[in-house]
């Protein structure tokens, strides 16, 4: 007989665990099964590129929720299993080689997996990449003996990796495709800043460089050929060039979507009673003024929410101000709201000290803010990137004038 559940949740990462933690918190009583590939309960994966992988953290210390609290909510895991296919008009999913799950409401949390790069060499043994609890430990294996590393990528997880690696005392090369790191999510001064950083920390830093072919020697990295010809040596490296979203079998049952899964205002996807949260979902979101997937722990959790109450029957819509953050070595990064688009940044504070916001506008409105070592900034100007104040750029460049005074300008 197939098993049904009222909610079923695909992924047991940060949305999918989140989803049902929601459900919970919010009286739900009916029953609840997730299902996710990893073998794992559900962890938090920020730590992966950071203290993970310095070996200051431990699996125990990232775990979402204890071990006993999913036993004690009556939420039934089925880990290391993948579904594969879903049938919205039987409302059951599918796993190879097991039988098929029902479900009442159906939630898709799958995430996305790493991008590879994709020419000669990318799965040779010593190349990896950083999505899993398994390639954090694989990577962590390698590091006491690697002597240099190639990172390609220089986004959040590249450079929280070459953070960590050098850390650990391992030679790096950044190579980033873009002509600065941290191109995607932060301003030029942001850019500039993160790549005094890394050099002064050693790391040598390749800008408009790629990658075209990865070598080995008896089976294991030994370099990497980048276009123009040159060759870097190398005994390890580290691809992080964003993800892949997992929504195939979402989109093979006839969801809407393409990269990623478009969901509404309450992440419904065009699938009756099929929702759909976290890196992996497509939605028109404010803050971006686009429709865009969002990778933060942020996004996933209040999308979640979103789910749990409308599944719930409550009124409500997905409009959450995004909020992301990044530690490497000694600094902290705490970015609100998203700069795309902008066209005018402020500089508040000085980069040489090591501790100050950039504040992107847009037609004078502020949309953004990425602070460096800078919390009291960040507490202080959420309200004013939340509200979309036109504060006045003189007064916001004076490091004297708290940002939540801003707020009345
Ligand atoms: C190394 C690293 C560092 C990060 N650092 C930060 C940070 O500092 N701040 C921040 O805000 N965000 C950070 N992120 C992003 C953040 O972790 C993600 O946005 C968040 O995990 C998204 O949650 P999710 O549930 O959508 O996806 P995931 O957490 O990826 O969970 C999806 C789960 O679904 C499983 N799955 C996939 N397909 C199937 C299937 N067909 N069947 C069953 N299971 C399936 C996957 O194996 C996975 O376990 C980081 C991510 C990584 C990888």
């Amino acid at each position: 007989m197939t098993a049904r559940y009222d909610v079923v949740i695909v992924g047991c990462g940060h949305a999918g665990a989140q989803t049902a933690i929601a459900l919970r918190q919010s009286g739900f009583d009916g029953s609840i099964a997730m299902i996710g590939e990893e073998p794992h309960l559900p962890y938090e994966r920020p730590p992966l590129s950071k203290e993970y992988l310095c070996g200051t953290r431990t699996l125990d210390q990232m775990l979402i929720r204890p071990p006993q609290f999913w036993s004690e909510q009556s939420i039934v895991m089925l880990l290391g299993q993948r579904v594969s296919w879903i049938d919205p008009v039987l409302r059951h999913v599918g796993r190879p080689g097991a039988q098929d799950i029902g479900y009442g409401k159906l939630v898709w949390a799958a995430g996305g997996s790493a991008r590879r790069l994709g020419c000669a060499g990318d799965e040779v043994s010593g190349v990896h990449t950083l999505r899993s609890l398994g390639d954090a430990r694989k990577l962590r294996a390698e590091i006491p003996n690697a002597r240099r590393a190639v990172v390609v990528g220089g986004g959040y997880i590249g450079l929280e990796a070459t953070a960590a690696l050098r850390e650990c005392g391992t030679d790096v090369v950044l190579v980033e495709a873009s002509n600065r790191l941290l191109a995607r999510v932060a301003g030029a001064e942001i850019s500039r800043f993160y790549e005094r950083e890394h050099k002064s920390r050693g790391v040598d830093v390749r800008l408009d460089a790629c990658v075209t072919s990865i070598g080995e020697r008896d089976g294991r990295v030994s370099h990497v050929l980048m276009a123009g010809g040159e060759r870097i040596d190398c005994d390890l490296v580290i691809v992080g060039i964003g993800i892949v979203p997992q929504v195939a079998p979402l989109l093979e049952a006839g969801a809407v979507g393409g990269n990623g899964v478009a969901v509404d205002a309450q992440c419904q996807t065009s699938l009756t009673h099929v929702f759909a949260v976290g890196d992996c979902a497509l939605h028109e979101n404010r803050y971006a003024g686009a429709q865009v997937r969002i990778e933060s722990v942020q996004n996933a959790t209040d999308q979640a929410t979103v789910v749990a109450k409308t599944i719930l029957g409550h009124e409500v819509a997905y409009d959450a101000l995004p909020w992301f953050w990044s530690n490497q070595y000694d600094l902290v990064l705490q970015t609100v709201g998203i700069s795309s688009g902008y066209d005018r940044a402020i500089l508040r504070g000085s980069p040489a000290s090591r501790s100050f916001t950039v504040v992107y506008l847009k037609d004078g409105r502020a949309i953004a803010m990425d602070c460096v070592n800078a919390t009291k900034d960040y507490v202080g100007g959420r309200l004013m990137v939340a509200k979309g104040v036109s504060p006045d750029p003189a007064m916001l460049a004076r490091t004297e004038i708290p940002l939540r005074e801003m707020l009345v300008a």
